[in-house]
C-alpha cells in the first residue's frame, strides 16, 4: 500500500518547525488515540500513521533523509506489521504448494496443527516507558474450543476420509483461460490439509477444536522499554487446530511523546531556559526530572547550548542495572519588553564594557538605516 506523505499526514507545511510537528502530532494523536476510540479500527490505523510521520519528521536526522529521498530512502522494519499471522499462514500455503501435494512426492506432510501468532499494539506515555507498568489490552483470538476441549468431536466419534478432498488434503482447481488449461492445487478448507475430518464434529467449534473470543489480558510492560519495541508473549496467540499448540502473540509498543522530555538511548533530553543575568552570574534554579524536580547550579558564564548532566536521573536500564542520566540543555533568553530602568542599567553596563548598544526603543534599527541612507 503506499503510503502518505508524512507532512500530509500530519498537515503541516514542508518548513514546518520542530515545535508545529510537536503541536500537530499531539492535537491528532489525542484524537485518534486508541484509548479514546476503544471500538474504531479505523482510528488506531491513523493513531500508527500520524505517530510513525512524527517519529521521522521529529528526528532531524530522519526528516532530512525522507526530504531528500522521500519514503525509499525511509524504511524502518519495525514499522512492518507487527502482526506475524499473515506470513505465518503464507508459508504454510507455499509449504503445501511444495511438499505437501500427493502429485509431487507420493507422500503428504501432515500441516502443522500450531496455531498463527496474533499481534496488537499498546500504547504508553513516556513515564511508563521509563519505570515499567501494567498495561490490560483487549484481544480477539482464536481459543481452544470449551464445547470439546480442542478435540473438535462431539462424544468419541472418530475421523474419517475429508469428502470434499477424498483424502489427499488437497484441493485441485482447473481454470480455463486463452493461454491454455492450468491447474493449481490449493489446501482443503474442510480438513485444513489433513485429508481427514471428525464423523461427528463438535457444533460449536465445527471440528476445529477452536472458536473465536474476546479476552482481556494483563501484560508486564519492563522499565526503559523504547518506541516500536515488539514483546514475545509465548503462547498466547491463536490456539492450534484440534488442541494443537497456541502460536504466540506479539505485543507492539508506541510510546507517546512528553510534554518536556525526549528521549536519546537511556538518556533524558530537556531544555531550560535562563535569564541573561543567570547565565552571567551563575545561579540555582529548579528543573524537573523523572523523579521530580532537581535543584541545578549554573556557572557564572554559561552560554547557549552548554548542557548539565544529572547523572542516574535518565531512563533505567532494560535489563534491570543502572540508569542513564538527565541532560538539561541551557537557553539564554534575551529579554523583550525592558522597562526604562532596565535601559539604563544595562546601557550602562555597555558603557562600562565599552560595547557599541542602541538606545533599546523599537525604532532605534529604523533610525540608524535612516542614517546610512
Ligand atoms: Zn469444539
Ligand atoms: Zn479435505
Amino acid at each position: 500500500m503506499a503510503k502518505r506523505d508524512y507532512y500530509e499526514v500530519l498537515g503541516v507545511p514542508r518548513n514546518a518547525d520542530e515545535m508545529t510537528i510537536k503541536k500537530a502530532y499531539r492535537r491528532l494523536a489525542r484524537a485518534y488515540h486508541p484509548d479514546v476510540n476503544r471500538d474504531d479500527p479505523e482510528s488506531e490505523e491513523k493513531f500508527k500513521e500520524v505517530t510513525e510521520a512524527y517519529e521521522i519528521l521529529s528526528d532531524p536526522q530522519k526528516r532530512q533523509r525522507y526530504d531528500q529521498f522521500g519514503q525509499l530512502g525511509y524504511e524502518e522494519s519495525r514499522y512492518r506489521s507487527p502482526f506475524g499471522f499473515d506470513t505465518f499462514d503464507m508459508f504454510g500455503d507455499v509449504f503445501n504448494m511444495f511438499f505437501g501435494s500427493p502429485f509431487a512426492t507420493g507422500t503428504r506432510t501432515r500441516p502443522s496443527s500450531r496455531g498463527s501468532d496474533a499481534g496488537i499494539t499498546t500504547v504508553i506515555t513516556f513515564e511508563e516507558a521509563a519505570f515499567g507498568t501494567q498495561k490490560e489490552i483487549s484481544l480477539e483470538s482464536q481459543v481452544r474450543c470449551p464445547g470439546c476441549n480442542g478435540r473438535g468431536s462431539a462424544g468419541d466419534a472418530g475421523l474419517i476420509q475429508c469428502p470434499q478432498c477424498w483424502g489427499t488434503g488437497q484441493v485441485r482447481i482447473h481454470k480455463r483461460t486463452i493461454l491454455g488449461d492450468f491447474v493449481s492445487s490449493h489446501t482443503c478448507s474442510q480438513c485444513e490439509g489433513r485429508g481427514e475430518v471428525i464423523e461427528r464434529p463438535c457444533p460449536e467449534c465445527r471440528g476445529t477444536g477452536r472458536v473465536t473470543q474476546k479476552s482481556k489480558l494483563r501484560i508486564d510492560i519492563p522499565a526503559g522499554i523504547s518506541s516500536g519495541s515488539r514483546l514475545k508473549l509465548s503462547q498466547k496467540g491463536n490456539a492450534g487446530f484440534r488442541g494443537g499448540e497456541y502460536g504466540d502473540l506479539y505485543v507492539a509498543v508506541e510510546v507517546l511523546p512528553h510534554e518536556i522530555f525526549t528521549r536519546d538511548g537511556y538518556d533524558v533530553l530537556s531544555e531550560e531556559k535562563i535569564s541573561i543575568s543567570q547565565a552571567a552570574l551563575g545561579a540555582e534554579i529548579e528543573v524537573m526530572t523523572l523523579d521530580g524536580p532537581e535543584r541545578l547550579y549554573i556557572s557564572p558564564g554559561t552560554q547557549t547550548g552548554e548542557t548539565i548532566k544529572l547523572r542516574r536521573k535518565g531512563i533505567p536500564h532494560l535489563n534491570g542495572h543502572g540508569r542513564g542520566n538527565h541532560q538539561v540543555r541551557l537557553v539564554v533568553e534575551t529579554p523583550k519588553d525592558l522597562s526604562s530602568e532596565e535601559i539604563k542599567l544595562l546601557r550602562r553596563l555597555a558603557e562600562i564594557r565599552r560595547e557599541n548598544v542602541g538606545d533599546g526603543t523599537p525604532d532605534f534599527l529604523q533610525k540608524i538605516k535612516s542614517v546610512f541612507r
